[in-house]
């Protein structure tokens, strides 16, 4: 069977004004200056800054993605965006059900499938957030958890080629802790088990599962050679070029 693509996607959050754009800048004049990365490179600003982004990197291989994307193609959800706008303004994909999302938003898994649905809708590529709390980790729920999460907003019909898995433990986001790399091995092997169940083989084992939680340069490589992690969903750590940079160079070819 191929290799899954790894995939490192940062996510900017409500961070960045026409200035942070300059950050792009200084990436892409690391990656030049760098070894080869044979992986794929996503960065999710804020809807405000996608239009630019992708004017900037255009005919460049570093994708942009929006963070949330609304339901429905239009209509009267004042400050929401649709994933046609996400589309319209040059996203390939859009995070779907981040936990800041479910937690500051309500957002059921029902929800998030929906959303992710739209997002294929709109032709882009859903990033599917799962993850546990500190309390359920620490009642031993962490799996049952996961599984249910990915069970109820994985998309219908989903593929390889247009979902992608994004396990963050919610105690790990913008706090410095990270699990375990057993733990980490544990969840993204169980979630791989749970995609290839429900989609068959093909598509569940060619499933992207990112690991996301307070990864940084010096925890990248350690974690990015977990089994059953292809790649990254980078928060804090992708706002800073040589940061994020320092999380692609473990990618860098051999
Ligand atoms: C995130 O919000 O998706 C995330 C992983 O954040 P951080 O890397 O800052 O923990």
């Amino acid at each position: 069977m191929a290799a899954v693509r790894p995939l490192v996607a940062g996510n900017w959050k409500m961070n960045g004004l026409a200035e942070s754009l300059g950050q792009v800048d200084l990436l892409l004049d690391r990656i030049m200056a760098g070894a080869r990365l044979d992986i794929d490179i996503m960065i999710c600003p804020p809807a405000t800054l996608i239009r630019p982004m992708a004017e900037r990197l255009e005919g460049i291989p570093i994708a942009v993605g929006g963070q949330d994307c609304h339901m429905e193609v239009s209509g009267a959800h004042t400050g929401d965006v649709s994933a046609e706008m996400l589309a319209d303004a040059g996203a390939v994909a859009a995070i779907v059900g981040h936990s800041e999302r479910r937690s500051d938003h309500g957002e059921s898994d029902a929800i998030v499938k929906a959303k992710a649905q739209a997002a294929h809708r709109a032709g882009l590529t859903a990033i599917v957030c799962v993850g546990e709390t500190e309390a359920q980790r620490r009642a031993g729920d962490t799996l049952d958890v996961v599984g249910g999460q990915v069970a109820g907003s994985l998309p219908d019909n989903a593929s390889a080629s247009d979902t992608i898995i994004a396990y963050e433990p919610v105690w790990a986001i913008g706090t410095g802790l990270t699990p375990t790399e057993d733990d980490v091995a544990e969840v993204h092997g169980a979630i791989r088990s749970q995609l290839c169940e429900l989609l068959g083989t093909g598509e569940g084992a060619g499933m992207r599962i990112l690991y996301g939680g307070s990864v940084k340069p010096d925890n990248a490589a350690a974690l990015m050679a977990i089994d059953n992690v292809n790649g990254a969903l980078v928060g804090g750590a992708s706002l800073k070029a040589d940061d994020f940079y320092g999380i692609l160079e473990v990618y860098g070819a051999k």
